[in-house]
């Protein structure tokens, strides 16, 4: 599976093994995420010149003015989102080059991911199957309406900022289903959207750093 740059040491199970160590003392807790973090070879998504530096807690460029999100940023996205629960079905948007996409196809049984980008998509789907991860899917679109025709999910996570939290995605969430996006224009913040009994729960965290949600389709 790890044929690309195999044996230069900077891309083996145990480098991935010591970003997964410094993720957990950074704070990072849940073990089905951390597992899922060092199972997948994010080398293999990056540009074959910036492997050696993709296991370092770092976002990279991926083309097309998107970035690969740094891995603690995946994991915390993920732990937020997970919450200790089986997951069953996922919506990602902004695939980007897959990798958070694989990762959560180790956390959830489905993930359907959304990108608005074609070339971006092909590149992504090629390095899935390279990976071996054959249960996502990927979708050209606009991600912002979410996708009716497969909701409920019981995780959404988005991968670029959005001005606010699309109220048509709180909705294509499963009871006790979770979002997970980054808001704002300037300044951004994790956000958290939890469906409750009685409508959703809104908690606002850290602030953050993404590329911002763009609208309309792109080649
Ligand atoms: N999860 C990705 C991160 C990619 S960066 C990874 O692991 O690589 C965010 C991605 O969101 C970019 O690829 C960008 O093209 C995409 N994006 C931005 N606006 C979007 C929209 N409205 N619909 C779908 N994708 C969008």
């Amino acid at each position: 599976m790890d044929s690309r740059h195999e044996g230069i040491g900077m891309t083996s199970q145990r480098t991935r093994l010591r970003m997964v160590d410094r993720l957990r003392a950074a704070g990072l807790r849940d073990e089905v995420v951390l597992a899922a973090l060092a199972a997948v070879p994010r080398h293999l998504f990056v540009d074959e010149a910036l492997a050696s530096r993709a296991y370092e807690d770092i976002s990279l460029p991926i083309g097309f003015g998107q970035t690969i999100s740094a891995p603690s940023t995946v994991g915390r996205m993920l732990e937020l989102g997970r919450a200790a629960r089986t997951v069953e079905r996922v919506l990602e948007i902004g695939t980007g080059c897959g990798y958070q996409a694989a990762v959560l196809s180790r956390v959830a049984r489905q993930v359907h991911s959304v990108e608005r980008i074609a070339a971006l998509i092909a590149k992504a789907r090629r390095v899935l199957r390279e990976a071996r991860v054959s249960n996502v899917r990927i979708k050209h679109a606009d991600g912002r309406p979410g996708l009716a025709e497969i909701a409920p999910f019981d995780l959404i996570v988005m991968a670029a900022a959005a001005p606010e939290v699309p109220a048509e995605l709180a909705d294509q969430l499963s009871a006790g289903g979770r979002l997970v996006l980054p808001v704002g224009t300037r300044d951004q913040q994790l956000v958290l959207v939890e469906r409750i009994e009685r409508g959703f729960q809104e908690r606002r965290l850290e602030a953050v750093n993404f590329v911002p949600l763009l609208p309309g389709l792109a080649r």
